[in-house]
């Protein structure tokens, strides 16, 4: 649906498209979790992470949740839509960003994205909006931020709410401001194959303080139990819709130790996009292809990095080629619109344009925190021997 499978056994010498990487303590921490005996959800290390993850991002609370799906389902469930409810998606994302809505009852409604960002395209939105509309969900594509200003005032002036799909962008910022810090919500991801990681897991930040105590009910299986746990009640009872969507405190225990190398990890990732685009950039050039860069008044959180291919059918062809040189490039979305299920909601061909032909066109190259040197000489070269 998104990326040919990665992560299956590779050949020896072969490069992965992303190899999950320790840091360091999480070993120790994971050790520490099992000993303390507390494993289950909400325990020590669980705390830390969202502290953490409050203090770094000015948020009124985080929230770990058990992926970034459920994070966007918890969301939804705040944003409560009823029925044939819309809410704006890009075309150009993973699929849950779409249907944990779905799932609520609501109807998705695809939009277009910028070609240079490849994010929502702001211009597009006033139109899209009906009298159903609830709510607006912005990807930060790759970790560079959308629109921001502008979507914030379209939402104000037609009343819809915001929620962040910040899976890709955690620590990156729009004119200095964090992403995730703007929606009245916002889910991360910590899926192995993101920054920032501990196998499964997410995380909802929440900035409408109005929603934390109906957030930590929902996040609780419906029930009041966090607040017993704070000790505000001395027994918990069904109070509302929710499910099961604490991780472990071993999982919580291997992030904290991503979390607190978060200087290494950004530097880790820069130094990666920087490699490609110092390395490529002249191959790019005298081919046609298009390589990301830097935009203004953005700090980018350099989740990965693509080559936009002149056509659909050299991209295939580069796909083969690094293939057999040992070198794992993957695509990226296919668009929602055009997914059978996209289609059940009326999307169809030319509905938006630019999504369908950055999508064939996209691969995306090696990215982890970790990879060595030598792979990424590696890679760079196997690109630069291929003509367009
Ligand atoms: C990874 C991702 C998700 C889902 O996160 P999981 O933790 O895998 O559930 C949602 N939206 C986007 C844009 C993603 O990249």
């Amino acid at each position: 649906m998104t990326e040919l499978i990665v992560n299956q056994a590779f050949p020896e010498n072969f490069i992965p498209f992303n190899r999950p990487g320790p840091v360091g303590k999480e070993l120790e921490y994971i050790a520490r979790s099992v000993e303390s005996g507390h494993i289950s959800g909400d325990g020590p290390f669980t705390r830390k992470c969202q502290q953490f993850l409050e203090k770094e991002l000015s948020v009124a609370r985080a929230l770990l949740t058990t992926s970034g799906t459920h994070a966007l389902e918890m969301a939804a469930l705040l944003l409560e839509p009823e029925d044939g409810s819309e809410v704006i998606v890009p075309a150009f994302t993973f699929a849950t960003t779409a249907l944990a809505f779905v799932m609520r009852g609501a109807r998705p409604v695809f939009a277009d994205i910028r070609p240079d960002t490849f994010n929502l395209d702001e211009s597009r939105l006033e139109r899209l909006i009906t009298g159903r509309t609830r709510a607006v969900v912005p990807v930060h594509y790759g970790g560079v931020a959308c629109e921001m200003d502008a979507i914030m005032e379209i939402a104000r002036n037609r009343r819809l709410r915001v929620i962040e799909d910040n899976a890709h962008g955690l620590f990156g910022s729009y004119r200095g401001r964090l992403l995730g810090s703007f929606g009245e919500t916002a889910a991360l991801s910590f899926h192995e194959t993101k920054n920032f990681c501990c196998g499964e897991g997410g995380a909802l930040l929440i900035n409408d303080p109005a929603l934390v105590a109906r957030a930590e009910i929902i996040r609780e299986k419906g029930t009041d139990r966090s607040r017993m746990f704070r000790g505000e009640v001395d027994r918990y009872t069904w109070l509302d819709l929710g499910s099961s969507y604490l991780p472990s405190d071993i999982l919580s225990a291997f992030l904290l130790a991503q979390l607190e190398a978060k200087d290494k990890i950004q530097a880790a990732r820069k130094r990666v996009w920087t490699y490609y685009l110092r390395n490529l950039l002249p191959w790019a050039k005298k081919n046609d292809v298009r390589l990301p860069r830097a935009h203004p008044h953005r700090e980018q959180s350099h989740h990965l990095f693509f080559l936009l291919l002149p056509t659909s059918e050299s991209r295939e062809r580069l796909i083969r080629h690094l293939h057999r040189r040992g070198v794992y490039a993957v695509i990226h979305y296919l668009p929602l619109h055009l997914s059978p299920m996209g289609r059940r909601f009326g999307g169809a061909k030319g509905d938006c344009p630019v999504a369908e032909d950055i999508s064939e066109r996209v691969l995306r190259l090696p990215f982890f925190n970790n990879i060595p040197d030598a792979d990424l000489r590696r890679v760079a070269e196997a690109v630069a021997e291929f003509k367009v």
